[in-house]
């Protein structure tokens, strides 16, 4: 062990499945002495850390965690301080920030920071249903455990009325139950009844399960809080039992890829009536 300064590692581990872990984490946590996690990830990668020295802490103990990864490091030994999906989305990456500012570190200071990106729920439950994210898109928890809850409403307000297809994080727990009610109602200011939605839990460990259903209808399935819930935009459609939202290439191109009339490859879409377009028609 070192006794100039340690390394932490903030990692990512993906949603569950090795397979879906990358190498850079796995290296992270091979590297690392200790690691320190949340229960239920620890269980995740306990076949990475037999040997190893392990801190694990419960749910609510998220600065204490963050705060003996740190303490650890600084103390000369290699940690891996480890995060569902990716660190820095809704992760321990930020809580990490937060301790060493309190600290007073400065960079160059030990420990030495590694952050190591993970593949995050929006991602893996995307691919679990088709290709739902393929246009512009943005994601909102619904926890209001640190958040108040009208600046929540007021997000999930503005991403409905802008059109984005819309990643609900953290949707309900066993005592937070009525967001989700209420972000459906918001949503449906603006959306079709018919939009679908994709509700998809544990995606890639063992008790993975996915619903497609729609607006009007998907509170009626289990949400809880391993679920995360995918709402489609006004474009986004139903093929063959997969959630879909077009890039738009049908604005632009016919099925066999021959240019619409009046529209260029590599220049903005024409819009009909548009009197800013007419010079590149
Ligand atoms: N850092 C994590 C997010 C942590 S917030 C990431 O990048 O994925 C916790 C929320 O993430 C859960 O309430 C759920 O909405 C979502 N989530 C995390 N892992 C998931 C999984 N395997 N399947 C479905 N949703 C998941």
């Amino acid at each position: 062990m070192s006794e100039s300064g340690g390394i932490l590692y903030v990692v990512g581990i993906g949603p569950g499945a090795q397979g879906h872990t990358t190498p850079a984490a796995l290296e992270a946590i091979d590297d690392a002495q200790v690691v320190v996690g949340y229960t239920t990830y620890i269980k995740l990668v306990r076949h990475l850390i037999e040997n190893k020295e392990i801190i694990r802490t419960g749910m609510t103990e998220e600065i204490s965690r963050a705060r003996a990864a740190i303490e650890r490091a600084q103390a000369g030994a290699r940690v891996a301080l480890i995060s569902s999906g990716d660190p820095g989305v809704y992760g321990m990456a930020g809580l990490v920030f937060q301790v060493l500012k309190e600290l007073g570190w400065k960079r160059g200071e030990p420990p030495e920071l590694r952050i190591i990106p993970g593949v995050t729920a929006l991602n893996s439950c995307a691919s679990l249903v088709g290709a739902p994210l393929v246009h512009d898109f943005c994601s909102i928890s619904l926890s209001d455990l640190l958040t108040p809850w009208p600046v929540i409403a007021r997000r999930i307000d503005a991403a409905a009325s802008a059109d984005f297809v819309i990643g609900l994080y953290n949707p309900a727990s066993g005592r937070r139950t009525r967001q989700i009610v209420d972000a459906q109602a918001i949503i449906r200011k603006y959306r079709s009844g018919q939009t679908p939605v994709a509700l998809i839990k544990s995606a890639y460990r063992k008790l993975q399960h996915t619903v497609l259903t729609d607006l009007d209808n998907f509170l009626d399935y289990e949400i809880g809080m391993l679920t995360t819930v995918l709402i489609g935009s006004s474009n986004t459609y139903v093929y063959e039992g997969y959630m879909v939202t077009p890039r738009g290439y049908t604005n632009k191109y016919t099925a066999e890829g021959e240019v619409l009339k009046g529209q260029r490859p590599g220049y903005s879409l024409v819009i009909e009536g548009s009197q800013t377009r007419k010079d590149v028609s």
